[in-house]
């Protein structure tokens, strides 16, 4: 677990844990930032690539290339986790895999370029959400803890995190720290919290993804605000309709009021 301390210029000090109305851990990708478009972008730009390089008459469509390199990526998720090289190495693959079982010739320079577009998503510049920085300004005019709560690689979060910060001044300010985890469960998300769970009603996760937010959320017992936007597959998990401490947004723009509600419960 890699934690950075946000606010580096704010001057306050630490706060004593208890002083805080609440402890808001927030996701980062396709919660504050889109990322999935990103993906689905290349996606789309590399099925068409090998696609073409396949040739006349085609063997597969478009949506086959892409279900088999979605289905080689999350293999590689479950084996070797969410390091940024498994994604272009799965799009080489699959290129790999159909070229070999429909005899078609392996071009390298197709394997080079849809490796490489694979590869620059990581590092490719995020866009923030609608609602994504007044939530966080919300938060912190309310005097929650802010942490941004991300699972992947340190130096591909940091760098994403980086980029969008100085995009999204005075963002940076309001956020207390960042918790950098390989990948999240509820056993990563207790430690993460640590001593707040001694206010479990002052807890709450907002995140996108049912497997790695909500459904750890719920299981410690905490607030669990699920912003339903975009998501990859590796993020589905199923949900019951009426879990205690689930609250559904379509987007963070409904954030503002939700939160001054569930302050006033
Ligand atoms: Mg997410």
């Amino acid at each position: 677990m890699f934690i950075l301390s946000g606010r580096p210029n704010s001057g306050q000090g630490e706060v004593p844990l208890e002083r805080y109305r609440a402890f808001a851990f927030v996701d980062w990708d396709d919660t504050l930032v889109a990322t999935n478009v990103l993906y689905s972008l290349a996606n789309r730009e590399n099925a068409r690539d090998v696609l073409a390089a396949l040739g006349e008459p085609a063997v597969v469509s478009e949506e086959e290339i892409l279900t088999l390199a979605d289905e080689i990526d999350l293999a590689k998720v479950r084996t070797i986790g969410l390091s940024h090289s498994r994604y272009p190495e799965a799009w080489a693959e699959a290129y790999q895999q159909l070229a070999e079982k429909w005899g078609r010739p392996l071009e390298p320079a197709v394997v080079k370029r849809v490796r490489e577009r694979a590869e620059q998503v990581a590092w490719a510049p995020q866009e923030w959400l609608p609602g994504a920085q007044e939530a966080l300004r919300v938060l912190r005019q309310a005097g929650a803890e802010i942490s941004i709560w991300t699972a992947g690689e340190v130096e591909v979060q940091q760098h994403k995190l980086e980029h969008a910060f100085l995009s999204g001044q005075p963002v940076w300010q309001w956020v207390d720290q960042t918790v950098i985890v390989p990948d999240k469960d509820t056993a990563m998300l207790r430690q993460a919290l640590g001593p707040r769970l001694t206010w479990p009603e002052r807890c709450l996760v907002i995140g996108n993804s049912p497997r790695a937010d909500v459904r750890p959320a719920l299981e410690l017992g905490v607030t669990a605000v699920w912003v339903q936007g975009d998501s990859w597959s590796y993020d589905r998990h199923p949900i019951g309709e009426d879990e205690p401490g689930l609250h559904r947004l379509a987007s963070l723009t409904q954030f503002p009021a939700w939160f001054e509600r569930w302050l006033q419960r």
